[in-house]
This record gives C-alpha cells, structure tokens and sequence, in this order.
C-alpha cells in the first residue's frame, strides 16, 4: 500500500539512507541538524473530524480512505502528513470503477452542491489535490480502480486506457503486446495517465516519446454538464482544439476517465551513458547543438557543477569515484566540471549512429566519456532518488525543487540566478541553503531548468514550513524575473496559481476563467487550484 506519510509503496525497502560521506559533506555545508519527531498514523487519525456527507454506495467516509487522499507530495504536504496535522480532509472518497459511476458521482455532486476532487495517484508536488476550507462538502474521486488497457488498435498504434491506470501498469500491460508509452516522469512508480494529461507532465524521455501532450491523442471526459468524447485524429486543422483544452486542465473541468493515448513498439535497444564536460559552459552548449542539429537521443540532463559534485559525494567516496576523478582531472574536466547523462532508444542501428553524432559533439566541447557505469548506475536509481526524501529528512534535511523552461538565449545564465535567489533567502536567519541545477528537457528552442535546494529543519514544524515559503517565493520570483514558465512539468495547482497572471496576462487568465466555466459554472471542481 501507498505510504500514508511519505513517497513510495511500503513494501519497498528503498528508504535509502544517507551515505555517511553525504552526510558529513551536507554537514559541513549547511551544519548539523536534528530531526523533528513524526506523528504515529493513530495520532494523525484521531484529528480526522466527522464526514458531513451521509453514506452512499459509491463513495468512502471511512476516516482512514479521507487521511490518506488529503495530502499530496509537496512539501508542504510532507510537513503535513510527518506532523500529523493534515489539516482539512475530504468528507468521502470514491473508487469508482466505470465512467457512468463517475458521472453518477458528478450528478449527485452537483444535486447536493459539493466540491469534487479528481485524484490520479496524488503524486502532486504543487497542492493539487488538497481540499480547502469551506462550507461544500468534499467529495474526492479517486481513479484507480479504472486501470485497465481497454482498447489496443495496432494499425494506428493508439492504447486506450482506464485514467487510474499507474505508470508500471501501463508498461507491463503495453510490454505484453509489444509496445511502450515511453513516459517516465520520476513519479512513474504512482501517477497515473489521467494526471499526467490534467496536469501536463513530462517524462525523462520526453526527447524521444515526447511529453503527454504528444501522446494524448483523445479519450472521454465525464462533466458536471455531461459527457466529453474526444475522438483521436492523427491531426486537424477544424479550428480550436478541444483536447488541448482538458491538458493542464487540474481537474477544473471534468474527470477524464479514458485516454487514448500514442504508442510505439519496444524498442530493440536502450542504453545510458555519461560524459563530463571541463565547465558549465562547454556543457549547455554541446547540449544545444546536440538538441538543434535534431540527434535521435531518448534523453539528454546536464548537472551543473555543484549538482555533479554533490551527486559523486551521494554515490560515495568510495576509490571507484575517486579514480574517475582523477583520471577525468588528467583529461581536462576538474573542479568545474559538469556530468552529462544521455540515453539512446530504437533500433540498434539507430542507437548506435545517435551516440556516435552525440559523442562527435562532445568531443569539440571537451567532453570526456565514461564507459556505461555511471549510466546504468543513473538507470538503476531513476525512480529511486525520491526515497532520499526519506533519509534526508531522517537526519533533519528537508530537499525540494524548483523549474522551469526558457529560450536558449536565457538558459546559460539562469541556474545562477534561481540558485542566487534561494541561497539568499534564509539569509536572515543565518540558514545556509544547498542549491543545485539540471538542464533535463532539451529543446530546439531551449530547456527545462531545475534547481534542487536541501535546508536544515527548523526548530518545529512551523519554522520549517515558515522556511519553505521564503525558499518557494524566492525561486519563483527569480523564474518570473528570468521571463520562464512557473512550471515545466509539475503544473499549477496551488502553489503556483498566484504566478499564473505574470505568464497568461489578463486576457489570457479570463479566457481559462471562461473555459472552466463553461463545464463549471458554480465552482464546484477543484475549487481553489490553477486559477488564482
Ligand atoms: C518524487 C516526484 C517526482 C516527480 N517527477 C515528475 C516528473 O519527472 N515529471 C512530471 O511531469 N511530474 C513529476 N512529478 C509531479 C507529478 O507526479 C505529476 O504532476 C503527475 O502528472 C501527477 O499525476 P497523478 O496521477 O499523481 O495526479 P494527481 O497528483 O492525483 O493529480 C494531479 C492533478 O490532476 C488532476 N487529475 C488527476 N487525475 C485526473 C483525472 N482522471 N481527470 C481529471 N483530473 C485529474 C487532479 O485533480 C490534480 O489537479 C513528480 C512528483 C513527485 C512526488
């Protein structure tokens, strides 16, 4: 089962624990910290207050279904769910199994004025899925009951899913028939393809299989004012697109229940490689022109230096590390340097040409290459890395990201500015702040940005969360000022929603305004989430 209080399934012994050579090196930047004490379940289950809704067959008032769909994975929520003060809960949870339940929750919902709540695997990092305060009952609409493979059409190599259906899911169901999706977002152990469409995500090989918003190709969506079949063309010219409008959609506008989705058979190779750069600079730039000269790799991530230090020391101090320094400081990519990781998927052919074009590149920019250790290392531990969170916080550090996606003309100088403003913002506090950056969509035009920044837990929960906030404010106002995207793939939801205005303008927040309205006129969905 979900961990009711962390990342992960609790079967999975994956609570990496922190190296002692991380842990002294985390240490010795930010200092010594100490754990806050976490609420057992029980404490946390005794505050779940009475359900203001009655019993009904298609929904939950179980108090343990209503703590463990009130939180999702930001860090608030993480602060929440350790504490033990969730705060408000739904009053009902459902699983429906069909979309005609959906939609007889829909009508009950609106027949009785609730709020509904469409929750996927509450992977969120943003409070998507949190209830508010309010008068309206709550009613959250958990999908993943529906998580079958209900159509394969091979012709046109189109899947049709249930929405609930998780990520392994997906591919164990596709592999049996010999196809893949290809969406790896790092939450692929838990999130589901519906909340990948409603909040527009983006997988680690979005390079080859592209992100949801390629892949999305139509499906059904279950509305307050009815029914929404969305057929799939392979393109259209007939003005607007309707489909576009449900991506990025938080759950504002209906439940989508079933989504076609564009598939591409199993790849007959798929490997991982790193190459270090001597700087920064060297690096984004045989990245540009790796991505603009349009080489056929599945993915592409350059660690900035302090990322690539800090992810040798997770790996350990061990002789092998100390020996590829060595030899990678001979080869000209010392201190400074920057780890570029790239994989390749297709045919053999194919894969092979790829990394010889990609290598070419590299060569000219100084880049040194590594053999397949530290890439498969990078595979074993792709959708590891958020069990860290575990071992972090048990030694009293708290980690959280910021991203965002920019013109190449802006991508060079902004991990410098994203990483300037966190560190400055528990200044007075005399708090020191880890900070570290990728590039790890790579695009023609220009790339994600993603900053990680590790903190010192404050003295109680409230200093900690207080600390969060000035770090959260300071890294968006730094992604508005660089004129990018509040998010590249983790959507609005609410923590984003206030940032909103500065990237849609007036206009463009009245017509989402107008949109939503059209399948919600009383603001019943989501209330509180995408639109400030
Ligand atoms: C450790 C970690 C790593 C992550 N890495 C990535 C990453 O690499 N790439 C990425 O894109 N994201 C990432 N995320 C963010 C998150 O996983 C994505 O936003 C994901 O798409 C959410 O899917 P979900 O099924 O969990 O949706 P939920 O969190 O349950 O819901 C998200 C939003 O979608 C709505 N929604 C969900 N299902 C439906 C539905 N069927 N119909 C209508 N609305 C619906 C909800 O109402 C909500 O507004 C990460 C999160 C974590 C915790």
């Amino acid at each position: 089962m979900k961990q009711w209080n962390g990342w992960g399934d609790d079967q999975n012994d994956l609570d990496l624990d922190l190296k002692p050579s991380a842990l002294g090196y985390l240490q010795k930047i930010i200092g010594p910290s100490t754990p806050l004490p976490d609420a057992t379940l029980e404490q946390a289950m005794s505050k779940v207050p009475a359900s203001r809704l009655p019993p009904h067959e298609l929904f939950s008032l179980d108090a343990e279904d209503r703590l463990r769909h009130a939180r999702g994975q930001s860090l608030p929520d993480w602060l929440a769910m350790r504490s033990g003060e969730f705060g408000i809960f739904p009053d009902g949870v459902a699983f429906p199994t069909t979309s005609e339940q959906v939609q007889t929750l829909l009508q009950y919902a609106q027949q009785h004025q609730l709020s509904v709540i469409p929750y996927g695997g509450g992977t969120s990092v943003v409070g998507h899925i949190n209830p508010e305060a309010g008068d309206r009952p709550v009613l959250t609409i958990d999908m993943t009951a529906m998580n079958q493979l209900m159509k394969l059409d091979r012709e046109s190599q189109i899947a049709t899913f249930g929405a609930g259906t998780t990520g392994p899911m997906v591919e164990s169901l596709l592999a049996a028939q010999g196809y893949t999706l290809g969406h790896y977002p790092q939450s692929w152990e838990l999130s589901t393809v519906g909340g990948w469409v409603a909040s527009r995500s983006s997988g680690q090989q979005s390079l080859r299989y592209g992100r949801i918003e390629q892949m999305f190709a139509g499906g059904r969506i279950e509305t307050l004012k009815g029914t929404l079949e969305i057929p799939s063309f392979p393109a259209s010219s007939a003005g607007p697109d309707v489909r576009e409008m449900f991506m990025g959609s938080e759950g504002r506008m209906g439940i989508i229940t079933e989504v076609k989705v564009r598939i591409t058979p199993l790849p007959e190779h798929e490997s991982f490689h790193v190459i270090f750069f001597p700087d920064w600079d060297s690096g984004h730039k045989a990245l540009r022109e790796t991505a603009q000269s349009k080489v056929q790799l599945s993915m592409m991530r350059l660690s900035n230096t302090i990322e690539t230090f800090t992810q040798l020391k997770l790996a350990g101090s061990g002789m092998a590390i100390k020996a590829l320094e060595k030899y990678l400081a001979l080869r000209g990519a010392g201190d400074s340097k920057t780890m570029f990781t790239l994989g390749v998927t297709g045919s053999r052919a194919q894969c092979k040409s790829a990394l010889a074009l990609a290598r070419g590149i590299a060569r000219r920019y100084g880049g040194v290459g590594t053999g397949t250790l530290l890439g498969k290392k990078w595979e074993h531990s792709r959708f590891r890395s958020p069990y860290l969170r575990h071992g972090l916080w048990e030694a009293g550090f708290v980690v959280d990201t910021m991203e965002t996606a920019l013109d190449w003309v802006s991508v060079p100088g902004a991990p410098a500015v994203m990483e300037a403003a966190i560190s400055a913002a528990l200044k007075d506090e005399n708090e020191t702040v880890h900070v570290f950056t990728h590039l790890s969509h790579i695009y023609p035009q220009g790339s994600s940005v993603y900053t990680t920044y590790i903190f010192r837990c404050g003295s109680d929960y409230a200093q900690t969360h207080a600390r969060w906030e000035k770090l959260k404010a300071a890294g968006a106002e730094a992604i508005v000022k660089l004129g990018g995207t509040i998010s590249h793939q983790h959507g609005v939801g609410k923590d984003h929603a206030k940032y909103l205005p500065a990237e849609k303008g007036e206009l463009g927040i009245a017509a989402i305004h107008g949109l939503v309205e059209v399948f919600d006129p009383n603001g019943q969905m989501n209330p509180g989430k995408l639109l400030p």
